[in-house]
């Protein structure tokens, strides 16, 4: 089967029936939505980059389960070369779309499946590992989306999942039968869970043997009966309901995020990979997050690209450019974007063959890479914010811009250089905005500091990662200490 374009992928999502509630109403055709077209389109993105010859060996690669060319969103990785080109190809979306475009939850938790599923087959006699497998050819022959649920919602933070006082605060197996498993949860921060015909659900912390209800993945389709989208809330998201296109800054392409509910979700065996065998639970998160943080150093860099550009342009129009001060802070914007970038590279590079007989980021490069995301984005929108002005907090809407006795006005006082049209100086301030406080910042600001996991999940792996009785005897040899 041909891989996807956009056009047909959209087309796919069309036969889907998810049930969807946004702004207080369920929604009948989610993907025509315009609240939701945004992000349906990023999505399309990953699937019209595969067809364009330009990008092919980015977009693509040969699967190890099919021998077929997929596309590179539902490719196991064979080869260090794949984990350089996922962030390439990460970057390259980024660019293209400026915002989360969703689709690397595929890969990267699929890598995070095949190796810990093929890990318990050998161990505990299990057949996960040919079940998943075998649910990933379908994914590569169909060239389908798979989103990725794990964050649960936790309620009480300071308790284990069984301590909660409402036993489905961690998403759990509430009955089992000869067919299958039914579930119960919800998962919190749903990127693009409306956007994927199916999603992979996973634990989102490691569990003990008194949690083992909790220690459960599987794979559903994202319109299941029982599971239940809530569309969640964007800054300024309701411009795209007011039929404005320069004010909601990128009108083409968006993030998503949901709550999403599964209220007694049946899952036939053959679709679930890990049940009660608490030991494993942990280890999906483990190494999806370690993946997932080494693919921002792709992403992050490549939104952070369209900023620096939107940022000097702004500069031009407003006749900047000759002060040394300006181009200081363009520069740096640059460093800050490369860091990020480079990291994520060399995480690729240092990454190593699994005992799967894939190849894996570097563990501690690709939580330092997510570590940079979570700090160098918000030094970007601080240099951002003082070239821009004050004016990409205070702009006129574009209905007054157009109107026949406003807009005279705004064209003229809101001009920039000569010869600089006023409405393309306002278009690129809107899309500053967006990036850094309207819609994009979802997919920049708040995914930078929060996707794969808050700073604090880094800190703690590079914590356990790091040999510091290495380093002590480095710095002892120097100094020239002997202890007895
Ligand atoms: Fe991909 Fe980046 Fe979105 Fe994660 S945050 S799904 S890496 S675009
Ligand atoms: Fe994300």
């Amino acid at each position: 089967m041909p891989l996807m374009n956009g056009k047909e992928y959209i087309e796919s999502l069309k036969k889907m029936k998810p049930v969807v509630y946004l702004f207080g109403e369920k929604i009948e055709n989610p993907s025509e939505h315009p609240v939701i077209i945004p992000s349906r389109n990023a999505v399309a993105m990953t699937y019209e980059l595969a067809h364009d010859p330009k990008y092919e060996e980015l977009m693509t690669a040969v699967s190890n389960i099919t021998g077929e060319k997929v596309n590179r969103f539902t490719h196991i990785y064979q080869t260090k070369e794949d984990l350089i080109k996922k962030v390439k190809m990460a970057r390259l979306l980024g660019q293209k779309t400026a915002t989360c475009f969703q689709r690397c939850t595929t890969m990267d938790t699929a890598n995070a499946l095949y190796i810990v599923t093929k890990e318990m087959d050998e161990k505990l006699g299990t057949e996960y590992h040919k079940r998943f497998v075998e649910f990933m050819k379908e994914v590569q022959t169909k060239d389908l989306n798979v989103g990725v649920a794990m964050t649960d919602v936790k309620g009480d933070r300071s308790l284990r999942p069984h301590e909660q006082k409402d036993k489905d605060l961690y998403l759990r197996v509430v009955r089992k039968n000869s067919d299958g498993i039914i579930v119960r949860g919800a998962k919190a921060n749903q990127s693009g869970s409306i956007n994927v015909h199916y999603t992979f659900v996973a634990p989102t912390c490691a569990m003990r043997e008194e949690d083992k209800e909790y220690a459960v993945a599987f794979v559903v389709p994202s319109d299941e009966k029982g599971i239940i989208h809530i569309y969640g809330r964007q800054f300024s998201d309701s411009r795209k309901l007011e039929g404005c296109k320069i004010d909601v800054g990128n009108y083409r392409f968006g993030a998503q995020e949901t709550v999403m509910i599964f209220d007694d979700v049946f899952v036939p065996w053959e679709r679930v990979f890990l049940c009660g065998e608490y030991e494993w639970a942990g280890r999906i998160p483990y190494l999806f997050g370690s993946n997932h943080r080494q693919t921002y150093g792709g992403c992050k860099a490549g939104v952070s690209d369209v900023l620096i550009g939107a940022v000097a342009l702004l500069a031009e129009y407003n006749g900047l450019m000759k002060f040394p001060h300006i181009r200081e802070k363009l520069i740096e914007m640059v460093w800050l974007t490369e860091t990020i970038y480079c990291c994520g590279i060399a995480a690729g590079v240092e990454g190593e063959r699994t005992s799967a007989g894939t190849y894996f980021t570097n563990l501690l490069l690709g939580n330092v890479c997510k570590l940079n995301v979570a700090k160098l984005p918000y030094r970007m929108a601080e240099l951002a914010v003082d070239i821009a002005g004050g004016i990409i907090g205070t702009l006129p809407s574009e209905k007054d811009f157009f109107h026949p006795e406003a807009g005279k006005y705004l064209d003229k006082y809101l001009q920039g250089k000569e010869g600089v049209k006023t409405e393309n100086k306002i278009r690129i301030i809107r899309l500053i905005e967006n990036l850094l406080f309207g819609l994009g910042a979802v997919g920049y600001m708040v995914e930078s500091m929060q996707g794969a996991g808050p700073p604090e999940a880094q800190r703690s792996m590079i914590n356990r990662l790091v040999n510091w009785d290495e380093k002590k005897k480095l710095a002892k040899e120097i100094a020239g200490i002997k202890e007895d």
